[in-house]
């Protein structure tokens, strides 16, 4: 957190963390990647970000994919046979922001789950009583995949606590469901409990993260899991067109940003600050877990004009006005932030 004063005439984008920009340290890792060819052999760069990643996130293997939407994407295509239903929380990134490719193009049945044991996270029993009974009949709809989301988007970054995960998992398994977990903010939940990545995959067949959103990276995420599964994956990214040549360029980025998992810990300190400011000038807010602030209004799109028009940029977010905070605002930008909301009209 730096301490300088905010223009008071800038924009202060609150939008996403994905809007973090590359600063210098990143360009030059950029600029001096040593590369090759990736689809036809392998680039340096890619095969060490993928080595590095896999060990960080307590997997076998991983493979860089261009963004979290096609590892995602890439993962239930791996994971699902056509007409295999799959469950995630509602307001799941895979169900409401991937433009339904879970069932366009991976060819699964969505349902969602209730959070109903706390926000971002299902019960176990609930999970168990949608999966059903073992051994259907074959004219039964087979579920065979549980979708997790850890820290959970639309819910506000909540974290599903390690306990929590853990007995997911275990009744993913009972029930004879493999789990895939978006972990596009893992590193935000990890860097929230002070535990290291990998304590959030546990038992998991495949987990997604990304390098493009606190971390900093213009491009990129990951997917990782066991070396059959990546196997079969590199195959399906290959497919959708994310064959990626001289990949190094990107990865190099992506190495820097996997360097800075702890640092997003200022980012969850300066939402803590914007909740508590918000709430003191009125407002209704969650009480980040993480890196994101959502408020709830009585009219998101009248709030969300007002606030640009102060020079504040925010996004909707699950009927709600949601402010992330990033590496790009300060400590400061969040100060002035509150200034002009006490200064304005709501
Ligand atoms: C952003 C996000 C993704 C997708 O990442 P992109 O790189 O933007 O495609 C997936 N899941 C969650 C929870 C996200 O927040």
């Amino acid at each position: 957190m730096t301490s300088e004063t905010a223009d008071t005439s800038a924009t202060i984008d609150f939008r996403s963390d994905t809007i973090t920009r590359p600063d210098e340290a990143m360009r030059s890792a950029m600029a001096k990647a040593e590369v090759g060819d990736n689809v036809i052999d392998t680039d340096p760069t890619v095969a060490e970000l993928e080595e590095r990643a896999a060990a960080t996130l307590g997997m076998q293997a991983a493979l860089w994919t261009p963004s979290g939407t096609m590892a995602n994407l890439v993962a239930l295509c791996v994971h699902l046979r056509r007409g295999d239903r799959f469950l995630a929380t509602r307001d799941a990134h895979v169900l409401a922001n991937e433009l339904g490719s879970g069932a366009w193009l991976a060819g699964g049945m969505p349902e969602a789950l209730e959070h109903d044991a706390g926000p971002g996270r299902p019960s176990p029993s609930a999970v168990k009583k949608a999966a059903g009974p073992r051994k259907a009949p074959y004219y039964a709809l087979r579920t065979t995949l549980l979708c997790l989301e850890n820290s959970h988007n639309a819910a506000g970054g909540a974290i599903t606590p390690p306990d929590e995960h853990a007995q997911l998992v275990a009744t993913a398994r009972a029930t004879g469901l493999r789990v895939h977990l978006d972990g596009a903010r893992l590193w935000n939940a990890a860097a929230a409990l002070g535990l290291p990545p990998a304590a959030l995959t546990v038992g998991v067949d495949s987990v997604s993260a990304c390098f493009s959103k606190g971390l900093g990276a213009p491009v990129g995420s990951v997917l990782a899991g066991g070396e059959d599964f990546v196997a079969h994956a590199r195959r399906i990214r290959q497919m959708l067109g994310g064959g990626v040549r001289q990949g190094g360029v990107l990865a190099a980025a992506c190495l820097v940003a996997l360097g800075r998992v702890s640092s997003l810990k200022d980012d969850h300190a300066n939402a803590t600050a914007l909740a508590s400011g918000l709430r003191e000038c009125g407002w209704d807010t969650t009480e980040p877990e993480t890196n994101i602030v959502l408020a709830t209004v009585p009219d998101v799109a009248l709030t969300i004009d007002r606030l640009r028009a102060a020079g504040i940029l925010t996004l909707p977010m699950a009927g709600k006005v949601r402010f992330v905070t990033h590496r790009d605002v300060t400590s400061a930008d969040v100060a002035e932030t509150l200034r002009r909301i006490k200064a304005g009209p709501r």
